[in-house]
């Protein structure tokens, strides 16, 4: 069950906060800079309104007159031929967007359902005998069913005989100049009808204010609707006469990009042009667009027809767009999405401390004086800000030397090596607070040793000469012990003051007056527990393991390093000598969690 202090009651952060000048005039440039962003954004791309994809229909008509001469043999004399053709000649409906203009062709008159010699363009159509064609054999690229017999198509060519539309159609090239580049005058009127359905909105890009009939200009007159066909490809950027020979498609596009607010309300349709189809084909890989139709007719009773292969201008028409209408959930739902930027700046300060302390600095990057001092600032906000948490793992364990100025981390299994020889990481060492310092001047105080116990004063200057003889091999001060505890833990009491041989850290004032004066501890004891009785053994116990925190406190400065403090042995050793245990093994050090 939730406890009812947790239910009624709110977590919050507490904050560090930082006086600077620097930092808060950086904080709020940053603030405004972004502050501005959001709302040019909010403005410019329009991000409280509701956006709604445009749905609509278009109908076109194309209209202009071609004159075309075309060359006729007609009895063995060539002649020409006016013909005119209006836009029930050129222009077919087609599905969809789109339409199509005609702009050259190749006519075969006269076809009737009967034998005749196939034209010889695929490698299958042409034979030296009957053996080379097969009846009943139909080939996708000829134009009839053969017959089996090898006939004469020419001179000196034999074809094989098929039945279909004869004269066969000849496979000849789009003629040049396209016989209707006139069709580069020809116009297109499109006409098309928008919807908004969601924002409950028509409209249609024929405007009562337009003058009717204008041709459309990208600049002189954009909103008309009847198009050139020459404008078109000049706009594309693409030479009409050209595309006019085997034909080609080109894309209409109208954007349509709506603002529906009451206040604001602008719903007009831009043009643009771009051909769709690949220009850069070359012949081989079929280039242009036509098709083939046919026009049927009877002659004496004879069903005939005349093909065109229609080479032309397919025109698709795209519409897209959007319309935009004002919605309050659009913009709570923005201003929501824009709240993460405000973070961007502490993410920028606090990297500019992180990477910009002392540390950066001694990395010699800027060796410069004044970015040192800018470096220093960053230090002492980054310690404020810092703390900095081990995982509590039972190989962890911190080791002080009185001939180091830093504190070594050890994190490692000791697998039998003294904990004396291990390397470990050094760390440094961090600044007493001022609550050691009170103690020390209270332990400062304490009255001299009783001059009724001489002989401990003789000990300890007996004591105090380094190198003693029965000090074991890893020592350098002289004063440390063999451990006693079992075998498997050995390792980790195998630890001296020192690193280098020198005078040993029991024998120091300071070490006399902080951890062995039973004024101090006692005092530290009732400290704690204002009534409680001292009486010899317990007491003994108890000011042992205050002596061994108080050791740890002073040589390891934050509590967090002191729970994993290893005490030197021969600290150990004096603790315990001052406050004995009168029967049984001293367990050692144990891991706090
Ligand atoms: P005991 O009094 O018979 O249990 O034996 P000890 O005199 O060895 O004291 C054991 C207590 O002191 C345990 O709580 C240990 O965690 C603590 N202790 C012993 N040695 C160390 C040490 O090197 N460092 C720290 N931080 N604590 C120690
Ligand atoms: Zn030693
Ligand atoms: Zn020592």
């Amino acid at each position: 069950m939730v406890p009812v202090v947790q239910l009624c009651g709110y977590k919050s952060v507490k904050v560090l906060q930082i006086h600077s000048v620097w930092i808060g005039t950086l904080k709020n440039t940053f603030l405004v800079s972004i502050c501005i962003y959001i709302c040019f954004a909010l403005v410019s791309d329009k991000l409280y309104q509701r956006k709604e994809p445009v749905i609509s229909s278009v109908h076109t008509k194309v209209k202009g007159i071609a004159e075309v001469t075309e060359k006729v043999t007609e009895g063995g004399e060539m002649k020409s031929l006016r013909n005119i053709f209006d836009s029930a000649d050129y222009t077919f409906p087609l599905q969809g967007n789109s339409f199509f203009v005609m702009t050259n062709f190749l006519k075969s008159e006269g076809q009737e359902q009967k034998l005749c010699p196939e034209f010889p363009t695929s490698p299958s159509a042409k034979c030296k005998s009957d053996r080379d064609c097969i009846k009943g054999w139909m080939d996708p690229q000829s134009k009839g069913i053969q017959t089996g017999k090898c006939v004469q198509y020419d001179k000196n060519r034999k074809t094989c005989e098929i039945f279909a539309w004869c004269p066969a159609e000849e496979g000849k090239e789009a003629p040049r100049p396209a016989l209707l580049g006139s069709a580069e005058n020809f116009t297109v009127l499109i006409k098309n009808n928008i919807d908004f359905p969601g924002h409950n909105y028509t409209t249609k890009n024929i405007f009562p204010d337009l003058k009717i009939p204008c041709t459309f200009h990208k600049t002189q007159n954009p909103q008309c609707p009847i198009f050139r066909l020459g404008d078109i490809f000049q706009e594309a950027g693409e030479n009409f006469s050209e595309v006019a020979i085997q034909g080609g498609i080109m894309g209409i596009e109208i954007y349509w990009d709506c603002n529906l607010d009451s206040w604001s309300h602008r719903c007009r349709p831009k043009y643009s042009f771009r051909r769709l189809d690949d220009k850069y084909t070359n012949k081989s890989l079929i280039p242009g667009y036509n098709f083939r139709y046919a026009k049927y007719y009877k002659e004496n009773n004879v069903e005939k027809r005349t093909l065109i292969k229609a080479f032309g201008i397919r025109f698709d028409i795209l519409v897209f767009g959007t319309g935009g209408k004002f919605d309050i959930i659009q913009l709570v739902v923005y201003i929501g999405s824009t709240l993460s930027y405000f973070g961007l700046a502490t993410v920028f300060i606090d990297l500019l401390i992180n990477t910009y302390s002392s540390a950066f600095c001694r990395s010699g990057v800027y060796p410069c004086c004044k970015c040192c001092e800018f470096c220093a600032v960053n230090e002492y906000y980054y310690r404020k800000k810092y703390e900095l948490v081990m995982e509590p793992k039972s190989t962890l364990k911190y080791v002080s030397f009185v001939d180091e100025p830093h504190i070594r981390m050890v994190d490692q299994q000791l697998l039998g090596k003294s904990l004396q020889v291990v390397k470990g990481q050094e760390v440094p060492r961090p600044q007493a607070d001022i609550m050691n310092l009170s103690r020390l001047s209270l332990s400062l105080h304490d009255s001299p040793p009783i001059p009724g116990q001489p002989e401990e004063v003789q000990l300890l200057r007996r004591e105090v000469t380094p190198g003693s003889k029965d000090s074991p091999g890893w020592c350098q001060c002289g004063n440390c012990l063999p451990s006693r505890l079992p075998e498997n833990r050995r390792a980790l009491e195998e630890l001296c003051c020192r690193r280098k041989p020198g005078p040993c850290i029991t024998t120091s004032e300071l070490f006399r007056k902080l951890v062995l004066s039973r004024q101090a501890l006692q005092l530290l004891l009732l400290y704690q527990e204002p009534l409680l009785v001292l009486e010899e053994e317990a007491t003994n116990r108890r000011l042992r393991h205050c002596a061994y925190r108080c050791y740890a406190i002073w040589r390891f400065a934050s509590q967090d390093m002191a729970d994993f403090a290893i005490l030197p042995s021969c600290c150990r050793w004096r603790i315990r000598k001052e406050f004995p245990k009168t029967e049984g093994q001293y367990s050692g050090f144990k891991y706090p969690y």
